[in-house]
């Protein structure tokens, strides 16, 4: 792909706006930024404030991402070199077909969700690979934070520190306070669809089952304080797993304050996190979609957000220097990120710059030809260190320190 190149980005939340605002100050990577979603005042909003902080100018369009003939009627028209999807997960393989029928590069940061199961793998997306590599196109799944950036930890310890991982363990901590009594830092409905699934984690070869929040641990996360994190389901596991197969254990957890969970379990008992369309008044809606209209928007939750988050993984392992039978090794690489100094940099909390960073990172990958290919893509399949380069110097700085040993639970 040439550079400086032209990026069409779809959809137009907090992820959106975060990564359009960074490829704006890359001119020398993305040098045309198109910005299309559902609601054009949003895009304009959103290329306002790119222009007042950069100087740079982000066309705008509206799209129905769900209809591939009006999707790649508008690739055509503006021919850029690669998609970025940073709609929801629902759009995913729409925005897929349109590239293949447009021949267009893609990217995103969720894997596909049916809209009427709550249930995300990774099989619906890798169907595509042998119609990317025919057609000579790259698509690259999940580059956010997690999924993103927690694969290219996982793949930079193992070229740099570990011979094999063993055990992996990745943490998800928000220690940001927004002052709401209940909101969600990304898209509601996905999050909750996401929190409110059973947890799995793959443990000798096999997926293990346990009830959504079941399994509580405290960790003293740096720069961030002890906090309660539940053990969960998320896709970078599946990933993982099929491509370091040396993995014994991976588990992934996150925190959750009290009062996040005591609201949540009211709304899933009184039916309001539903999936299930109701009748109300002679229409059908469903409520979980209903319960995401009357929550705050997550773009609109930096100006009050306080505090940081701390996402890595802790990784166990034959270190690289010993690889024959000497004692194992445990590290930790992890980044911190605090809310208001993303929200000054790009007006948005740091949830949406901790995704919105690894998307314009993974695009900028794509278009240098750091990360080359045909075919459909996971993160862990290419070299970490120009993504970790990336990261320091484009907003994520990461630490990486050794720990006495695995996590002892
Ligand atoms: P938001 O809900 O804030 O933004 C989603 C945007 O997509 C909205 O602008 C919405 O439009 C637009 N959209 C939805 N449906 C369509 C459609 N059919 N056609 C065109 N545009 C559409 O979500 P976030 O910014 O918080 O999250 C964006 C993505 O990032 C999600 O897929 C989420 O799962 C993912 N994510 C990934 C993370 C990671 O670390 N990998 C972490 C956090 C999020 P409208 O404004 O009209 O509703």
């Amino acid at each position: 792909m040439p550079i400086p190149g032209h990026t069409l980005v779809i959809g137009a939340g907090g992820v959106s706006s975060v990564a359009v605002h960074k490829m704006a100050m890359n001119p020398d990577i993305f040098g045309k930024v198109t910005l299309a979603s559902r609601t054009i005042s949003k895009c304009d909003a959103i290329a306002k404030s790119v222009h007042e902080r950069t100087g740079q100018t982000v066309e705008t369009h509206a799209i129905d991402a769900d209809d591939v003939d009006a999707t790649s009627a508008l690739i055509d028209r503006v021919k850029p070199d690669l998609l970025v999807n940073l709609a929801l997960p629902y759009q995913d393989l729409n925005l897929m077909e349109a590239c293949l029928k447009t021949g267009t590069n893609y990217l995103d940061t969720a894997n596909y969700e049916p809209l009427d199961t709550a249930k995300f793998e990774y099989s619906w997306q890798w169907d595509y690979h042998d119609r990317f590599e025919n057609a000579g196109l790259m698509a690259l799944l999940g580059s956010g934070f997690d999924p993103g950036v927690t694969s290219v930890f996982a793949t930079y310890i193992k070229k740099h520190y570990l011979e094999s991982i063993r055990t992996l363990d990745i943490l998800d901590c928000n220690g940001g306070d927004h002052g709401q009594a209940f909101a969600t830092n990304f898209n509601p409905e996905i999050n909750i669809r996401e929190v409110t699934a059973a947890a799995r984690h793959y443990e000798g070869g096999k997926w293990v089952e346990t009830p959504a929040l079941s399994h509580k641990q405290t960790f003293d996360f740096p720069e961030v304080g002890a906090r309660n994190m539940y053990l969960m389901y998320h896709e970078e596991l599946e990933s993982l797993a099929k491509h370091l197969p040396e993995l014994e254990r991976a588990r992934f957890w996150m925190t959750f304050g009290d009062a996040y969970l005591t609201h949540l379990e009211v709304l899933q008992n009184v039916g309001m996190t539903s999936i299930q369309p109701i009748m109300y008044e002679g229409r059908e809606i469903v409520p979980l979609q209903f319960l995401k209209a009357v929550l705050p928007e997550p773009a609109g939750l930096g100006a009050t957000t306080k505090g940081k988050t701390c996402i890595g993984d802790i990784a166990t392992g034959t270190p690289r220097e010993q690889a024959d039978g000497a004692a194992e090794k445990t590290v930790y690489l992890y980044n911190v990120c605090d809310h208001e100094e993303a929200y000054r940099e790009t007006g948005n909390q740091a949830v949406s710059y901790t995704t919105g960073v690894p998307a314009m990172i993974g695009a900028a990958m794509m278009l240098r030809g750091d990360w080359s290919g045909a075919g459909v893509f996971n993160m862990e399949q290419f070299d970490p260190d120009p993504f970790m380069d990336m990261l320091n110097r484009h907003g994520l700085p990461w630490q990486l320190v050794e720990l006495n040993g695995p996590l002892e639970f």
